[in-house]
This record gives C-alpha cells, structure tokens and sequence, in this order.
C-alpha cells in the first residue's frame, strides 16, 4: 500500500530521527513531499509511505508513541489563477503561509503548494471560488 500522511511535531519532537525508523524497523519506502520545520512552533511534513498494510500500521503506532500527530492526506488544494483576485482573505487563515502576500505594494497573493498542508480553510473564505479541493 502507498499512502500520503500529514504529521505534525510538537517543539519537542522535532529533533526525532523518525524517517530512519520508519525505514528501517518498518521497512517502509519514504518519500517526503513537504516539510515546514520549526524548532519554535508546530512542525508539519507531508509523506508519502510505501510498504505493507502490517508494518504500515506499525509504523503509525511508533509515530503516535512520540505525541507526533498523523492524519491521512486524501485531497490536493489547487488555486485557479484566472479566478484569484489577489483580496488577501485567504492569507489570513493559512497557518502553513502557503498563501502569502509576496509583494505589499502590489498585494499580489503567492501560492507555495509546497507548504499547503491541504486544511481546506483558503477555500472556505475565497469569495471568488478560485481556491479548490480535489479527491485522489
Ligand atoms: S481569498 Fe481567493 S481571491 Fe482572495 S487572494 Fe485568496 S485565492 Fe485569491
Ligand atoms: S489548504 Fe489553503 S489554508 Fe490550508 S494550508 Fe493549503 S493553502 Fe493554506
């Protein structure tokens, strides 16, 4: 089985060598797609794991042992760029800062999928629709 995971550390978690357990206690294939360190606040990476449903569930089961949350990654945030019209709305629920205003003079709003942790929020707020959710 492959599967994508969100895992969020606490400050005190961080400094865990957990992609070298995963690999090699539970012989499971790592490919890590995002990652938001931060040795001041919560930390989130986003991995796709690969290897069997057995150590699959054990792997999970050693990350919950060290308090790091894990939530399955099923759905992908995309921005339609003909849509956006850059009103900042969204920037303001984006913990990741995925969304940011990346120039304040123009107030052009930037889109970094490499930090979006897929929480839906910037969809919920865009009055224009341009943020969206799609299913694998
Ligand atoms: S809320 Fe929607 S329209 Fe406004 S900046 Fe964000 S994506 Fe663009
Ligand atoms: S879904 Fe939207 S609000 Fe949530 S992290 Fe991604 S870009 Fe930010």
């Amino acid at each position: 089985m492959k599967k994508r995971i969100i895992l969020r550390f606490k400050k005190n978690t961080i400094d865990k060598p957990i992609v070298y357990k995963l690999v090699k206690d539970y012989n499971l294939i790592f490919n890590i797609l995002r990652a938001n360190i931060s040795p001041k606040a919560e930390s989130l990476m986003v991995m796709e794991l690969e290897g069997t449903e057995a150590n699959f569930k054990k792997g999970m089961k050693y990350l919950k042992g060290l308090d790091i949350d894990t939530e399955p990654m099923e759905r992908d945030i995309n921005r339609d760029e003909n849509k956006c019209v850059h009103c900042g709305l969204c920037t303001s629920v984006c913990a990741p800062e995925a969304l940011y205003i990346k120039d304040r003079r123009s107030m052009s709003i930037e889109f970094d999928y490499n930090r979006c942790v897929a929480c839906e929020l910037c969809v919920k707020v865009c009055p224009v629709k341009a943020m969206s959710v799609s299913f694998e």
